[in-house]
């Protein structure tokens, strides 16, 4: 099959048709309409095949995670999706892995109103590449590097499901069978934050989405803030499941370690606390408070309010070459 009908085929008829898409799929760019006092806010992840997912991931959870992973980045600085584009490098042409792929992808988009308007099919091993745009009123971004020492630090959600799915697909552990489905879920169908984000852009100090693991995304905050933080182990959201299939010490660790859990972190200042934990309660998202921010510019962690030592360490690209 040729690029283009291909193109035609799979990605031209969409559901969404936003009204500040000027011009979309078919023309050497696409247009779009920016709005006045509102800031554009632009993403970019790509998913390998074999490093980001399993190879034997089911297409419509690729579809779904490649769309996943970029919202919960607009999410993080506190963004409204708005528009993605798509490089979409294949082995091969293949109607039913790409029917279940634009499926994933296409309910995602459909439901927060993003549309699809380029991009860009070639032939290869297989990878995904997807640039998402999205929309904060200005000066109102959440950025990384306004975390204060005393601001409070929270989490979204619970930490820790999306490893233990990927070390029960390793073959390290055994999931009880009435949870797999549930637990494999968080790793195949990560729900970015995307309402949690906007909601946060009035109350939090500094934002990050936690894709490698929460020691190493925590340390982007403090780094990026000039500031240190201590966690409080008991307080960190661990699923039964989770506690479970591999005790608490091992539940712990892969909360602090385990990659893909696509849940926000965050820091909200004492004065702003109140109204950050009605706000997201009126919205029906799970926050805890797990920690406090301080000027220590280190990262430390607390259990029975006695300072534990631990090691462990976030998901890096590079770990095993020789790169400094
Ligand atoms: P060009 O050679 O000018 O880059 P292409 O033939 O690559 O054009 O693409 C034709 C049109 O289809 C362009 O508008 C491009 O944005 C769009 N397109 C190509 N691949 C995809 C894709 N995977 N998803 C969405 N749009 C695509
Ligand atoms: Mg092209």
């Amino acid at each position: 099959m040729k690029e283009f009908n291909l193109i035609k085929q799979f990605f031209t008829e969409q559901v969404t048709n936003r009204k500040d898409v000027i011009l979309s799929i078919g023309d050497d760019c696409a247009l779009i309409a920016p709005t006045e006092r509102q800031h554009i806010a632009i993403t970019t992840d790509t998913l390998i095949s074999g490093v980001h997912f399993p190879v034997d991931t089911p297409a419509r959870a690729i579809g779904h995670k490649a769309i996943a992973v970029n919202l919960s980045d607009l999410a993080a600085i506190g963004a409204e999706p708005a528009w993605i584009s798509l490089a979409l490098t294949l082995p091969k042409f293949d109607h039913l892995w790409l029917s279940e792929f634009c499926a994933g992808l296409f309910e995602l988009c459909e439901y927060y109103n993003i549309q699809l308007i380029g991009g860009d099919t070639t032939q290869g091993p297989l990878s995904i590449t997807v640039t998402a745009q999205g929309l904060v009123p200005l000066n109102k971004s959440i950025l990384r590097s306004g975390a204060k020492s005393g601001d409070w630090l929270f989490v979204t959600g619970e930490l820790g499901d999306a490893a233990l799915a990927l070390q029960d697909i390793q073959g390290k552990v055994v999931i009880d069978a009435d949870y797999k489905e549930q637990v494999h879920n968080k790793l195949n169908y990560p729900k970015p934050r995307v309402l949690a984000g906007q909601s946060l852009r009035e109350y939090a100090s500094s934002a990050i989405d936690l894709s490698d693991g929460l020691i190493s995304d925590l340390g982007h905050i403090c780094k990026a803030s000039g500031v240190g933080a201590n966690i409080i182990l008991d307080a960190l959201p661990l699923s039964k499941v989770l506690r479970d299939t591999i005790g608490i010490d091992k539940a712990i660790e892969l909360a602090l370690s385990g990659g893909d859990d696509y849940e926000l972190l965050f820091t909200v200042s004492e004065d702003k606390k109140v109204g950050m934990e009605t706000a997201l309660a009126n919205a029906g998202i799970p926050v805890r408070r797990i920690g406090q921010i301080n000027a220590s510019e280190k990262i430390t962690t607390t259990m029975d309010s006695k300072v534990v030592s631990i090691n462990v360490q976030g998901f890096e690209h590079f770990s095993n070459s020789n790169e400094k």
